[in-house]
């Protein structure tokens, strides 16, 4: 889009023809006459105008955007309140979004792998060595330090094993216990997964929402972005919980998983719900907000029992 051609910050309406009309005066307030959005000229003229120095989508380097990532996480922790800040006159910016989202789940991942390769460690360390760290790295050695890499990342899914042939070392690496991609991965995601997929395909697919909606594809991908970083950061959090338990069990039973999950379906409820009322400004909003939240809710049942039954079979 050139950034110069004037267009309705909601539907992307090219405002062009309105602008022509003007003889002796230009007025400070506009309405599209395609999606009725009332606006101020100059958010049209010059959207970075109303950037908001907090949030990470709208910074200028990639220092700027980590600095605004405590304040940008706090300010979507409540999804109304988000919306009513990043509304639809503020500037979209795809790009930095996506780039921010995949930094801070890479950042959350690599901590949690730390981690996860500290658990996998003891629990083979246990079950067949007893050494300390130090000792099992004097032996191992580089070996040693690539189980323990690969392990952090891909355990209890995989599992790197070193082992010696005629005094020469090698990695195996072989498939973990098989019930782990359901009972870790895809048990606790796959409500949220279902309920995000039909909140697309009812903004995406169906002609008549999209028409309830008139929003431009800019809007859809933020709310997309946003809503599936929360879907892996929820992941994240069901791992990290799983691994406080492991390395503190039968001291302490701390199962946070059971409020992570259905938190998590609450937030992506308000989310959506904040997004079309709030932020994109959709008028009439309460039917387009009720369809799309009891399709979203029946696509997560479906698709939960969908992956059930293929599990039991
Ligand atoms: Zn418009």
């Amino acid at each position: 889009m050139n950034p110069t051609t004037p267009i309705c910050p909601k539907c992307g309406y090219d405002q062009s023809g309105e602008i022509a009309t003007w003889e002796t005066q230009c007025p400070l307030e506009g309405r599209c006459p395609e999606c009725g959005l009332d606006f101020a000229w100059c958010d049209v003229f010059d959207p970075v105008l109303n950037d908001l120095y907090w949030y990470s989508e709208h910074a200028r380097s990639i220092w700027g955007m980590i600095w605004c990532t405590p304040r940008t996480l706090w300010m979507l922790a409540l999804p109304h309140g988000f919306w009513r800040e990043v509304d639809v006159v503020k500037r979209v910016s795809v790009f930095r979004l996506f780039a921010w989202a995949l930094i801070i789940v890479a950042a959350m991942h690599l901590l949690v792998a730390i981690l996860n390769g500290y658990v996998a460690w003891t629990q083979h360390n246990w079950s067949s060595r007893s050494w300390t760290l130090a000792q099992y790295l004097q032996e191992y050695r580089g070996h040693g330090v690539a189980e323990i890499i690969f392990d952090g990342f891909a355990y209890p899914y995989f599992n790197a094993v070193p082992q010696a042939y005629s005094s020469k070392w090698s990695l195996y690496i072989t498939p973990g216990w098989s019930g782990a991609w359901y009972e870790y991965l895809i048990k606790p995601l796959v409500f949220e997964t279902g309920f995000i997929m039909l909140w697309l395909i009812v903004l995406l697919a169906i002609p008549q929402s999209r028409r309830i909606a008139q929003i431009r594809s800019a809007h859809m991908i933020r709310a997309m972005i946003l809503s599936v970083m929360i879907l892996v950061l929820t992941y994240e959090l069901t791992w990290l919980n799983r691994l406080v338990y492991e390395l503190t069990i039968n001291k302490m039973y701390w199962q946070l998983s059971r409020v992570v999950v259905p938190a998590a379906v609450i937030w992506q409820l308000v989310f959506w719900a904040s997004a079309i009322g709030i932020g994109w400004r959709v008028r009439p909003w309460k039917l387009l907000v009720t369809l799309g939240t009891v399709a979203a809710l029946l696509g997560g049942l479906a698709l939960s029992i969908y992956v059930f039954l293929g599990s039991i079979s």
